[in-house]
């Protein structure tokens, strides 16, 4: 029996609740491995890709063997090619066979690292080789102009039916024909997740059906022919068939800083789990047990399921800060020409701003260990499920990473019933003003916890 279950809260949100006393030190969460994460470009050589282990006086010089990762996406290749619902190939430049560059950006600390995170990370290589994209195309996108009308947002004029406008105004056109293309392709249905608590959405992806047999629809030369062409007359859907396949190797990569590349990252790795797991499952037979678990790792608990149930804070987050508003539509618009067709359908603006707008306040710093006020941040990451621990300043659980792994463990007898917190930063020590401040600017609530209000009465 587990001793935690999901509740909903008298806030609205969800939390962990115990099923019964817990004692002191008893672990009650144990995830093994983030759905997404990513290892800040400057800090690439000195943690490790895999246990996130961080030494600056020995870098990490363990790299992955590109031949090997070819081999992967040749089987990849292989294993797609069965599939009746979409022709379907990556393909490898001859280039990559040779290069002696690290592949994906990744390093690892050890040998034992990279092996696991080929067998338990990455089997089929995908992951890996479209990080191996991104790092190529940074260095050499050209400049592209930036929308005019995205930058110098103020704070006060940030709303969603403005955010929606920016996003409409940057990619124009594309913008319905983009929704439209992908929704047919994509169907993202609701389903309740495997807990008895909850009946909200959670993200299911079905299989990607394309509207025509053998005519993959380019969405990628949708989006470049607007950036490369504004001035253009809106065109209709039917015009872009033959015209945006010619047009695939004329697509127009937006220049990025090594930061928005950390974005494009974290974002890229979620967006190839979506089509690994849509195409294994639609793909491959129950019988082929190793090759299921290479695509859609059912084991996993990686907490994709529960994605779609994290709360959205995009708004809260580009309040905060405006400046990412245009950040993140350059950042949309890179992957979008640097991302093989196949991934688009899971790359549409709604998926990427779930993804960024999901990430805020849930996601985890990684940080080096052991945690002292001089540890770098290393690196961001979502444990999905491990979001639904709520905040309060006194808390009674506290989380400690080991490796790629996130533990959970109560610091006080709990009892039956009680809600499980933790506390979501170094804050415990600040006077109740500062505390609250911090708290608002950077989770975006106003923190109820127990201990507030009282220490809110007595002022
Ligand atoms: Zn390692
Ligand atoms: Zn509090």
């Amino acid at each position: 029996m587990t001793l935690i279950h999901l509740e909903i809260t008298e806030y609205g949100g969800r939390g962990f609740f115990a099923n019964s006393d817990i004692p002191e030190n008893t672990t009650i969460l144990n995830c093994s491995t983030p759905l997404t994460f990513n290892i800040f470009r400057k800090y690439k050589k000195d943690a490790c890709a895999y246990c996130f282990s961080c030494d600056f006086h020995k870098s990490c010089k363990f790299k992955l063997d590109p031949k090997h990762q070819v081999k992967l996406i040749e089987r990849l290749n292989t294993e797609l090619g069965k599939s009746t619902l979409q022709p379907i190939k990556f393909s490898i430049p001859s280039s990559l066979v040779s290069q002696t560059q690290a592949f994906g950006g990744l390093f690892f600390c050890s040998e034992i690292c990279k092996d696991e995170w080929i067998v338990k990370e990455d089997p089929t290589g995908l992951i890996s080789f479209i990080l191996n994209s991104i790092d190529q195309a940074v260095p050499t996108s050209k400049k592209t102009p930036v929308p005019e009308n995205v930058s110098s947002v103020l704070t006060s004029e940030i709303n969603s039916e403005f955010i929606q406008k920016q996003w409409n105004d940057a990619l124009g056109v594309a913008e319905h024909i983009t929704i439209s293309l992908a929704s047919q392709q994509l169907n993202l249905s609701t389903t309740s997740i495997p807990s008895s608590t909850s009946s909200s959405p959670a993200y299911s992806l079905t299989p990607v059906t394309p509207t025509t047999p053998n005519s993959p629809i380019s969405l990628t030369s949708v989006i470049s022919d607007v950036i490369s062409d504004t001035d253009s007359e809106p065109k209709t859907k039917k015009s872009y068939s033959k015209k945006s396949r010619s047009k695939n190797k004329n697509r127009k990569v937006p220049a990025i800083t090594s930061e928005e590349q950390d974005i494009v990252r974290f974002v890229a790795v979620l967006v190839v789990k979506m089509f690994l797991k849509s195409f294994g499952a639609a793909v491959l037979n129950k019988d082929e047990a190793p090759l299921m678990s290479a695509f859609c790792n059912e084991t996993s608990d990686d907490g994709f399921q529960y994605f779609g149930d994290l709360q959205s804070n995009e708004e809260l987050h580009l309040k905060t800060l405006p400046d990412m508003l245009e950040i993140q539509i350059k950042v949309f618009m890179f992957l979008n020409a640097v991302l093989p067709l196949q991934l688009l359908p899971f790359l549409t603006q709604k998926i990427f701003r779930d993804i960024l707008g999901r990430e805020a306040a849930n996601a985890f710093g990684i940080w080096q260990l052991p945690i002292t006020p001089d540890s770098e941040l290393l690196g961001s990451s979502l444990y999905p499920y491990c979001s639904f621990f709520n905040h309060a300043c006194s808390h009674n659980v506290r989380k400690v990473r080991s490796g790629r792994r996130i533990i959970f463990q109560t610091n006080r007898l709990v009892k039956a019933g009680e809600q499980l917190y933790i506390n979501y930063g170094m804050y415990n020590d600040m006077p109740y003003k500062e505390r609250h401040e911090q708290l608002k600017n950077q989770w975006y609530f106003d923190c109820q916890c127990d201990r507030c209000l009282s220490e809110r009465a007595q002022i």
